[in-house]
């Protein structure tokens, strides 16, 4: 509750970006803040405490969630990148943006098969980006441990998105 409060009191509201009618949710003024980005990295993890193996944070605001809560955790950190940017073998997976689509990639072989693997994100809206994840990790032969992340918009439907087979945590809701 005192971490739901805390973070809140740091995040920032931005309309009408990046287009008109949007209400951007900004974590940046969470992460500049040692003791709200300490508390948010704890909050990620502890609902899934003993049930990963390793976190996976999606590109880019779900790089900085991921590391800091891994390393808090002590487990090791997956990047899920855009696509192009891995050099070795990748699986790729799209997802539907507003306007067309994007790929998220990761390596395969990266991890041992049967790794429990836990997604976060910094913000689940439609859940196309984390749901891309979690497909990501079960077509490498990895185990969705879930998905965490700091802000879920409910309008948007992206919890109902996702599979039931995993279980989805957020911080923050609006
Ligand atoms: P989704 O794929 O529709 O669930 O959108 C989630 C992705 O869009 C996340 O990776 C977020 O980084 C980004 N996103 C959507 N809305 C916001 C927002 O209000 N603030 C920050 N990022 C957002």
């Amino acid at each position: 509750q005192d971490t739901r409060a805390l973070v809140e009191s740091r995040l920032a509201v931005i309309p009408d970006f990046p287009e008109p009618g949007v209400l951007f949710r900004d974590l940046t003024p969470v992460f500049a803040d040692g003791e709200a980005f300490h508390a948010l990295a704890g909050a990620l993890t502890a609902p899934f405490a003993g049930r990963f193996d390793v976190l996976a944070g999606v590109e880019a605001r779900g790089f900085l969630l991921a590391a800091a809560a891994s390393v808090a955790a002590g487990v090791g950190v997956l990047p899920i990148r855009k696509a192009g940017k891995l050099p070795r073998a990748v699986l790729t997976e799209a997802y539907a943006l507003e306007y067309g689509t994007a790929a998220l990639e990761v390596h395969e072989g990266e991890l041992p098969p049967g790794t429990r693997v836990l997604v976060v994100d910094d913000v689940l809206a439609t859940g196309g980006t984390v749901g891309a994840a979690a497909r990501l990790v079960e077509r490498a032969g990895w185990k969705v441990a879930g998905v965490s992340v700091a802000i879920e918009l409910d309008g948007l439907g992206g919890r109902a998105a996702l599979p039931d087979t995993f279980e989805t945590y957020s911080l923050l809701q609006y």
